[in-house]
């Protein structure tokens, strides 16, 4: 897993970004199935690793089985607190019969390098810190990542602003980073709220069990997150999750501008899950407004 040399450039006469070997410094269990991977940035490589914006992803390569394989994983962490410890973190859920998730999940240990591109993407917003707004994601099973690093840097770039997070999952034990958004929440007590969805864990509350299908988000909406009460959207997750809430969204008249979103799978079939993660063999990326 040798990185990839030479001084290449693009033909905007910029360079190319490429792949370094980055150390895995930790690997924490997150759910069932799910694991936190933290990678150490030497300090020769801080300027291209963590000057990243909130909602980007690191681009992975490694040769698993003989097979070489290359996937995007969200960062899990506020630019602030990556430059404090000087590492990075995704995570990852591991989706049956992947690939490079499945390594992730079973067989990456601390020690190990891998190959690894600087932050890219689109899915982010910049944080104004004297804004007074009301940010609300909906996110889908490992949808998480990106949002959390999202809405940890609102919390702590804007202390006017406050979030609130529509999370679908299967079940308590498959949600991701469960208790560090209880932590989140008591942290910025008043300004973080987290509605748990649960698809398979029927729960004393109907509205937040079951799958998020039009009418159940826009009840979640109307309950927890006016359409009119809310500045800035972040959508996450499985295609089917997404494209319900960017209709839910269109049709009661928010402007597509305020709306972020970023999917990691596309089902090959019409069968959308629209709760839990899975590969991008066929994922549909737009550059968020
Ligand atoms: C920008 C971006 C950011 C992302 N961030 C994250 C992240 O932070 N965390 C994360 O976990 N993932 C994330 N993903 C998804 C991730 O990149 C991989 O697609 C995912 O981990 C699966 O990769 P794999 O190599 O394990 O699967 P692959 O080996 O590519 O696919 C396995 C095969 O299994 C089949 N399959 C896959 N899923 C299912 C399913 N649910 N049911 C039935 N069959 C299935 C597919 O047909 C496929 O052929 C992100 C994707 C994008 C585009």
């Amino acid at each position: 897993m040798a990185p990839t040399g030479g001084l290449l450039s693009t033909s905007t006469g910029r360079p190319r970004p490429r792949f370094h070997p980055l150390r895995v410094v930790g690997v924490e269990r997150v759910a069932d199935g799910a694991v936190a991977v933290t990678f150490g940035v030497p300090d020769g490589l801080a300027g291209e690793f963590l000057r990243f914006r909130p909602g980007q992803h690191l681009t992975l390569r490694a040769e698993i089985d003989g097979e070489p394989v290359r996937q995007s994983y969200s960062i899990a962490m506020s630019p602030s607190a990556a430059r404090r410890s000087g590492t990075l973190r995704i995570a990852a859920a591991g989706v049956p019969g992947g690939r490079m998730s499945t390594w992730l999940t079973t067989r990456v240990r601390p020690g190990d390098v891998i190959d690894v591109l600087p932050p890219l993407g689109d899915f982010t917003a910049p944080t104004v810190p004297d804004a007074q707004r009301h940010h609300v994601a909906i996110v889908g099973g490992s949808g998480i990542t990106p949002v959390l690093s999202l809405i940890t840097t609102v919390l702590e770039d804007e202390p006017r602003s406050r979030v609130t997070l529509v999370y679908a999952n299967r079940t308590a034990a498959s949600t991701m980073f469960l208790e560090e958004l209880e932590a989140l929440s008591r942290t910025h007590e008043g300004r973080c709220e987290v509605v748990h969805v649960r698809s398979r864990e029927p729960g004393e509350d109907s509205l937040r069990s079951g799958r998020i299908d039009r009418s159940r988000l826009v009840r979640l909406l109307d309950d927890y997150a006016p359409v009119e009460d809310v500045d800035e959207w972040y959508l996450c997750g499985p295609a089917g999750l997404v494209e319900t809430a960017q209709d839910t969204l269109a049709d009661a008249g928010v402007d597509a501008s305020r709306v972020h979103h970023e999917v990691f799978w596309t089902p090959p079939t019409d069968e959308h899950d629209g709760l839990r993660s899975a590969p991008a063999t066929a994922t549909r990326e737009r550059p968020a407004s």
